[in-house]
């Protein structure tokens, strides 16, 4: 397609910095990657506990693909639910203390098919401004009432749902952790006002599945909150660092969501190898709780080194330390610098941060070692020094 408005739309992108390309990564994923041919230290990656390339998960991987193929033939209605799917589904369930599990395909096919499953026109749904763009997703496609509420506000939280009885049904959904802050929602506050209007409560575990609470089971695990949350998500993509995503919850609620998620219904099942993968990734999370000590420690010394710098690492409390920059131009500029010290820190941009707070998103991993980190905060001094006067 050769019509004008497409050069003129990259043009504009170009412009105004927020045009993005794709890096190539060979070899495996982990703390240290081969980016466009060349050895880089990872600070980028949501791979937290280092299991991406854990040699478990590539063997549970192989033996699937061994006994089961590759393609799972046809969607889990049809003819593609494997062995594998419902035994992850299972164990999933066990670890998370829920009666029932279902995977989906990703993070983003759960979101968008839980929410639309659940919610219409007569509902109202009140989301977090800084929620993932897969929830806003879900929420259009539902057409329920979409009112957003300024990010963590609980008082707007709560005067929303005062004014929101003449709806059918009310959720507030809202991520745990906060994919480009790293801050925590208030889970407490917003359970209690779910209590007090009648509404559901829907939470994204993306960033906390196996980071957070005594066993890796989560925000909703370490705030004490078990059994008070209606609908969980997370992803199997990131600490876990094999692929696709959970629903949990009661019978009936995985009931229903298997007979409405359309982005469940209409798509292949995913390969058994990956559901495979994926249970051992749960197996580990369960067993290894020392990697989620090492990972927490490691965003600490991060997020201290950071802010004795003199940067303005937000409200973070995770290993997602966001390094606001403001300037999208700069922000890029800043994580190229880092780049030519060997340092791969991405800069985040609108639209998927707001306009105004482009920020280098700093993530730490279980596996960075402590002259990883001083390597870090090294190459950011001096690229602060020279960017920004610090
Ligand atoms: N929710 C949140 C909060 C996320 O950060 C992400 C991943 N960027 C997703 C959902 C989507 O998950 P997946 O990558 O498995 O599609």
């Amino acid at each position: 397609m050769e019509a004008p408005f497409i050069r003129e739309e990259i043009q504009e992108l170009e412009a105004k910095g927020l045009r993005r390309s794709l890096r190539e990564v060979s070899g495996p994923q982990g703390k240290e990657i081969i980016l466009d041919g060349r050895k880089v230290l990872n600070f980028c990656s949501n791979n937290y506990l280092g299991l991406a390339d854990d040699p478990r998960l590539i063997q549970s991987a192989v033996n699937s693909l061994k006994q089961e193929g590759f393609g799972s033939g046809a969607s889990r209605l049809v003819c593609g639910n494997m062995e594998s799917h419902r035994k992850l589904e299972e164990a999933l369930a066990k670890f998370k203390k829920i009666e029932r599990c279902l995977f989906f395909a990703s993070g983003y096919m759960a979101n968008v098919g839980i929410i639309s499953a659940l919610f219409d026109r007569e509902d109202v749904v009140f989301s977090d401004k800084l929620n993932h763009a897969s929830i806003i997703d879900g929420i259009i496609l539902s057409r329920a009432q979409f009112k957003r509420y300024p990010h963590n506000d609980m008082m707007a939280l709560g005067e929303g749902l005062k004014s929101a009885s003449q709806y059918r049904k009310r959720l507030i959904i809202t991520d745990s952790v906060f994919s480009m802050d790293g801050d925590f929602a208030p889970l407490q506050e917003i359970v209690r006002l779910a209590k007090k209007y009648g509404a559901f409560v829907m939470v994204d575990e993306a960033h906390a599945f196996g980071v957070f609470g005594k066993n890796g089971r989560g925000l909703v695990e370490h705030l004490g909150l078990e059994g008070q949350v209606d609908i969980q998500m997370g992803t199997l993509s990131k600490a876990a660092g094999a692929f696709g995503a959970y629903c949990c919850g009661s019978n009936e609620l995985i009931e229903l969501i298997l007979n409405r998620a359309r982005s469940f219904i209409y798509t292949t099942g995913l390969p058994s190898s990956v559901a495979a993968a994926a249970e051992k990734a749960v197996e580990i999370i369960a067993a290894e709780p020392e990697r989620r000590r090492q990972l927490l420690k490691n965003a600490d010394a991060v997020r201290a080194g950071l802010k004795a710098i003199g940067f303005d690492t937000m409200a973070s409390q995770t290993p997602i330390v966001p390094v606001l920059i403001k300037d999208a131009v700069l922000a890029v500029e800043f994580s190229k610098k880092l780049l030519d010290q060997g340092i791969f820190v991405q800069a985040i941009r609108p639209p998927t941060v707001p306009v105004g707070s482009a920020r280098l998103r700093v993530t730490a991993m279980a596996t960075h070692t402590s002259e990883d980190l001083e390597r870090l905060l090294k190459s950011m001094r001096e690229v602060g020094r020279e960017l920004l006067r610090l």
